[in-house]
């Protein structure tokens, strides 16, 4: 039988009612004990690093996660991480860079509704997730209304509805019919398992809007070593702030135009708001890459290397099906 580690670290899925709104309460043994059917078909053993409403996940906690993962690896066929919804996507991302060629299952789940109530999403969830764990499949993934994701392409779409995660550009790489586990991409792990464990959080991002303030360029450059900026449709900037952007480029900052519509990625090569500054600052662009993958790579490169050649090569490096172009 398949041995899985089942790594909790709260979310909805362990939350129970308190006077001040729902936390994270249940451990470990009262999420298995909920779903029975997984002693038919594989062996759990399970920790609790975390306690934790996503919300407040960090990157320091992204880093143990993998630490642990990496720990435990050769003792376990698959490891399921129960994890809150709202920051889900970037965990799952994140790991996809500090795990890389996994050639075991490691699977991010959670819920909409916590796992004690009688109308919930949960139960459905973990048991799909230990089901997929031990499907001999490769790679991070979610796992959640029947639909499994690549670890970079996810994205919480719906903040209610039981199928809240969409595949971003890409499709989903499998589905849970009928607890039979469906594949649709083939897995792409080469190579040996490779961990890292260094991440420069000093990244940020600045949404465009209409009317910003120019000062909002160097304000947010102070604060970072890389900075993301969401622009509009396929990526441009506005006349008013070139002379900000060359400054961040002359400081040395790494700088990404992204864009703000959720699908089909950026080209800055299209427009001249956009090709103009491509050419002058030598900004990076994500392409079909999510603004969780983006934001995470770009972590997971700046703490690698700081040469801007290697930043390119690595930023531009597909990984976990995380960039197509
Ligand atoms: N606020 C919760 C969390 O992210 C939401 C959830 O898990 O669905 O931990």
């Amino acid at each position: 039988m398949k041995r899985i580690l089942l790594i909790a670290t709260g979310g909805t899925i362990a939350c129970a009612k308190t006077q001040n709104g729902l936390a994270p309460a249940l451990d470990p043994s009262q999420l298995l004990a909920r779903v029975p059917d997984a002693r038919g078909f594989c062996q759990v053993e399970a920790i609790q690093p975390l306690n934790l409403d996503s919300t407040n996940i960090a990157p320091q906690h992204w880093q143990l996660l993998a630490r642990i993962i990496e720990d435990h690896y050769h003792c376990y066929d698959g490891f399921v991480l129960c994890h809150g919804t709202d920051t889900l996507a970037y965990s799952a991302a994140a790991l996809s860079y500090l795990i890389q060629n996994t050639r075991k299952p490691i699977v991010l789940t959670g819920a909409q509704k916590p796992i004690d109530q009688e109308d919930t999403d949960a139960r459905q969830n973990l048991l799909d997730s230990l089901r997929y764990a031990c499907s001999g499949d490769s790679g991070v993934c979610i796992v959640f209304g029947g639909h499994v994701i690549a670890g970079t392409r996810a994205r919480k779409t719906r903040t209610k509805s039981y199928n809240a995660f969409s595949s971003i550009n890409f499709p989903d790489i499998a589905e849970i019919r009928d607890h039979r586990v469906v594949r649709f991409i083939p897995c792409a792990q080469s190579g040996a398992p490779s961990f890292t464990h260094s991440l420069n959080t000093r990244v940020a991002l600045l949404k465009l809007i209409p009317g910003l303030d120019p000062g909002a360029f160097a304000a947010s450059g102070q604060l970072c070593d890389g900075l993301i900026i969401e622009s509009y449709g396929v990526g441009g900037i506005p006349d008013l702030y070139l002379d900000q952007l060359d400054a961040l480029a002359q400081a040395g900052k790494t700088v990404v135009l992204a864009t703000q519509v959720p699908q089909e990625g950026s080209d800055l090569s299209v427009y001249q708001v956009g090709r103009r500054v491509k050419e002058r600052c030598g900004l990076l662009e994500p392409y079909d890459m999510t603004l969780e993958s983006t934001v995470t790579k770009l972590m997971w490169v700046l703490g690698q290397t700081r040469d801007p050649e290697e930043v390119r090569r690595l930023f531009y490096t597909p990984v976990n099906y995380d960039l197509l172009f």
